[in-house]
């Protein structure tokens, strides 16, 4: 992924102060100061053109899919599978089959361990994760290891938060079944080398799961073009909404694997003696799915297609450069991540300040920070801290938000001494 590198010197320049006014909820105030917000890894704000969206089904076209022979059904369907396509688009896979309506990142991971891991792995099969993942892509794994036989190994990564590649490829195995890694770290901001991690996993006849939570708002993802098995997402971190995610997987693998959970629009017939099921995708969609989320989040990639993703990543590029480089100036800052391809987040402590005492003050300022382990603990331990204070940057934010969290922390500092 080119993930914050600009592609060329003449990459398009996104107008962030215009951006801004596409976010309504960027004019409040936040105990009496503008906000500031630097939370979006953990959920990005919503463009007008997403609640509109949203707003115009719901007023509009609602009604339930699929089943209905009346107009409005017809309309929500047509909404739903126009947003499936929309998503198929987005990441260039093959068919809109190998798109599942998911509630996020979380349970499409979960999905593809209970019905892709469970039923294959056995004891002596092995499962590969790396050090950095967020909780959601371990502890699905650990359950299945607890309930497979199956072991998980751990990839490495060095105190910048790089990935170790070499270390990852001597982990692979005739053993290796399945390799789960996330595309961008979460905590760090580090941009995983999915496409060779990739490669080397098919060498040895692995899957390869992508957790691209924190990829797809930041840059182009081509599921072809990286070879991944499953790719899985969530829509409130991409200008979308809450409750709808995405998982992609392969159709041949999705084939495979039996349904998910069971249920209305999941089965073709059903009798007690035998239930069939339903064709791709709709096998792994039972009951009714987050239709206006769907409607929403095929609105959220018009728009961020609307900006361009090479504006996008570039912008958020300089704005991780100028952070980095002006955090490093306020005397005891730390920046926890230093790996070289980096995507949007910069996490920091400062010394002898815990970073919920740091967070609480920020806010104080108006500027909304993450602070804590970030769902990451086994990061956290192995770089020693409790916790950092996370700083994640999106289109709508600006140099002025940079000089607002210095500020900010300027303050912090004479606080505490
Ligand atoms: N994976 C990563 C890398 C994340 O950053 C997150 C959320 O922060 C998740 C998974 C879980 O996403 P969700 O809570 O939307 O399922």
């Amino acid at each position: 992924m080119a993930a914050t590198a600009p592609r060329v010197a003449n990459t398009p320049v996104l107008d962030a102060e215009r951006v801004r006014r596409d976010f309504p909820i960027l004019d409040r105030t936040v105990n009496g100061r503008p906000l500031v917000y630097l939370d979006s890894g953990a959920s990005s704000q919503r463009p007008v053109a997403v609640l509109r969206a949203v707003e115009e089904y719901e007023t509009h076209s609602h009604a339930n899919i699929h089943r209905g022979v009346h107009a409005l059904s017809q309309a929500a369907t047509e909404a739903f599978e126009g947003a499936r396509e929309r998503v198929r688009r987005f990441i260039n896979a093959r068919s809109t089959k190998e798109v599942i309506f998911v509630r996020g990142t979380t349970e499409a991971i979960n999905l593809v361990a209970q019905t892709y891991a469970r039923p294959r792995l056995k004891a002596g099969d092995e499962i590969i994760v790396s050090e950095l993942e967020h909780h959601a892509n371990i502890v699905p794994w650990q359950m299945i290891c607890e309930q497979t036989g199956a072991t998980l190994k751990v990839a490495p990564i060095n105190t910048r938060g790089e990935f170790l590649f070499d270390e990852y490829v001597k982990l692979l195995s005739p053993r290796t079944k399945i390799v789960a890694v996330a595309h961008v770290s979460n905590a760090l901001g580090t941009v995983l080398p999915v496409k060779k991690i990739v490669d080397a996993a098919h060498a040895q006849g692995a899957v390869v799961l992508v957790d691209g939570a924190q990829a797809v708002p930041h840059s182009h993802v081509d599921v072809r073009a990286l070879g991944c098995d499953f790719y899985a997402f969530s829509g409130h971190k991409l200008y979308g909404p809450t409750g709808i995610g995405v998982l992609y997987g392969r159709e041949e693998l999705l084939q495979s694997m039996p349904p998910w959970q069971g249920g209305g629009d999941m089965i073709l017939t059903v009798s007690f003696d035998k239930t069939t099921y339903n064709d791709l995708p709709a096998k792994f969609e039972a009951g009714t799915p987050n239709i206006s989320g769907a409607v929403g989040l095929a609105a959220a990639m018009d728009y961020i297609e609307s900006l361009g993703l090479d504006a996008i990543a570039a912008h958020e590029h300089r704005l991780v450069e100028l952070a980095s480089a002006e955090l490093q100036k306020i005397p005891g800052i730390q920046l926890i991540g230093t790996a070289p391809n980096k995507a949007s987040i910069v996490s920091f402590v400062m010394d002898g300040v815990h970073p919920h005492d740091l967070g609480t003050i920020l806010d104080h300022e108006g500027v909304a920070v993450r602070t804590g382990h970030h769902c990451a603990m086994p990061l956290m331990t192995f770089l020693g801290l409790p916790a950092t204070v996370r700083a994640s940057f999106a289109v709508y934010n600006t140099a002025n938000d940079v000089k607002s969290l210095v500020s900010a922390l300027g303050k912090a500092r004479e606080v505490f001494g």
